[in-house]
């Protein structure tokens, strides 16, 4: 993990938040490289589940929502972490992350009983665990921070309370009746999203697979209730294929969930497990929420979130099946995919990404091979705005020599070099040295 986080920051991917300002717990900037990476990501999903399909669509709904959406949908209540603070050093952690083989409905009693000392202190010293809500709240309108304080105006403080969104997919379900009295979609259909979340976590850790904010990738599946099963079966086929193939993963696994451990809505789910650098952790999951969401808003707003079926005038509340995927998990999945460090034919040692073609930031990297060779640089400069043109992700690199040249985009995951010699100026043919081993072959300019 330490190499990945250093190679981030070392071109240009991740960088920690507010670094200059001595950081910022839980929170990573994407630089240059790593928003290319990060968009080519998102990208490839929303063409692959969005673009492609007839019966998928595309939502963006705003991160500020109305606070009795979380009410209803159970997060104001129990969207929350079991927190115990040491007695001695007052830290607070997270009880079920530093003790073995409990989760978070983890009681004081069963908590004490595992004796688990103080990662700070080294003391067995607890308070009680108390239930810690991880929505980031916010007030909207002109609220003084007095007016907290202030017995007169605290109420209407309180009354101005928003939270910043904790996942997407409520953005969808909000929206699901306005898709449908303008698009009149058939069942099965999806609604997707990509956007920000916000996650108050205790203690962040593991660089950016858990911080505080994050971008979602999220479908809600909307079905008929007696074909959850095999439309279940299709989404699982599907969002594998899209790891496979389009973000090129295989170190995962399906994990059924058990009952005991799924939501109480949920009759099925399964956490896709990958095998990050640190250990096992989940990258994505895909959960059947019944008609959790949809009864709940019509409960709590009193609209009908019927939907009629066209063809046999039946009206019922339809189910819902829901691929989620962390955007920052992913590419961090990618990234550990890709990385490799290796010994060259020659002795020497190399890093290397092997992104996916379709992923990488760049796909071609052009240069002359001596800088300060006007009619070199010339011709080189041509091949780069051609292939510029063709295929917009070119980078040019002139600086040090050709090896170091190599090395770098090799580090950031270039598929293929080219390099303009003596040789392009009499038959106008270029090198291309491939990434992945790192074979050289002569191709003419015309070709590339
Ligand atoms: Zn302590």
């Amino acid at each position: 993990m330490e190499e990945i986080v250093s190679l981030c920051k070392r071109r240009g991917f991740i960088f920690p938040g507010s670094e200059v300002y001595g950081g910022f717990a839980g929170t990573w900037d994407f630089g240059p490289l790593g928003v290319m990476l990060k968009r080519n990501i998102m990208n490839e999903w929303w063409k692959f589940f969005v673009d492609s399909r007839d019966e998928i669509f595309g939502v963006d709904a705003a991160i500020l929502m109305n606070p009795k959406v979380w009410e209803a949908s159970g997060h104001t209540a129990t969207f929350a972490d079991p927190l115990v603070e040491c007695k001695k050093c007052h830290g607070r952690f997270r009880a079920d992350k530093i003790a073995e083989g409990i989760n978070e409905s983890v009681t004081t009693e069963e908590f004490l009983n595992l004796h688990v000392k103080c990662p700070t202190c080294g003391e067995e010293d607890w308070g009680p665990i108390r239930k810690f809500n991880m929505m980031f709240t916010t007030h909207v309108g002109a609220v003084l921070p007095e007016d907290l304080s202030d017995a007169g105006s605290k109420e209407l403080a309180e009354k101005s309370v928003a939270y910043l969104r904790p996942e997407t997919a409520q953005g969808i379900f909000t929206n699901y009746k306005n898709v449908v009295d303008t698009i009149y979609p058939d069942l099965p259909f999806g609604l997707a999203q990509q956007g920000k979340s916000f996650r108050n976590e205790i203690s962040p850790r593991d660089f950016i697979l858990r911080d505080r904010e994050c971008s979602q990738m999220e479908i809600e599946y909307f079905v008929r209730p007696d074909e959850w099963e095999k439309e279940f079966e299709k989404m699982v086929e599907l969002n594998d294929k899209f790891l496979t193939e389009k973000m090129g993963l295989s170190k995962y696994r399906h994990l059924e969930v058990a009952e005991k451990d799924r939501a109480h809505y949920s009759k099925r789910t399964i956490d896709y497990m990958f095998e990050y650098p640190n250990g096992e952790e989940e990258l994505m999951g895909l959960a059947y929420r019944t008609d959790f969401d949809l009864s709940n808003i019509q409960r709590a707003t009193g609209k009908s979130m019927e939907y009629r079926d066209k063809r046999t005038g039946e009206s019922f509340v339809p189910h819902v099946i829901e691929p989620s995927i962390g955007v920052e998990r992913l590419v961090l999945a990618v990234l550990s995919t890709a990385y490799f460090e290796e010994e060259l034919s020659g002795g020497e040692k190399r890093t290397v990404l092997r992104l996916p073609e379709n992923l990488a930031p760049y796909k071609f990297c052009v240069s002359p091979l001596l800088k300060n060779k006007p009619e070199l640089v010339e011709k080189a400069r041509e091949v780069y705005d051609g292939l510029r043109e063709k295929y917009t992700f070119v980078t040019w690199d002139d600086s040090g020599n050709i090896g170091k040249r190599y090395r770098k985009q090799d580090e950031i995951g270039t598929p293929k070099c080219i390099v303009v010699d003596f040789t392009t100026l009499e038959d106008n043919t270029v090198t291309v040295r491939d990434r992945d081993t790192t074979e050289q072959i002569r191709v003419e300019i015309d070709k590339l």
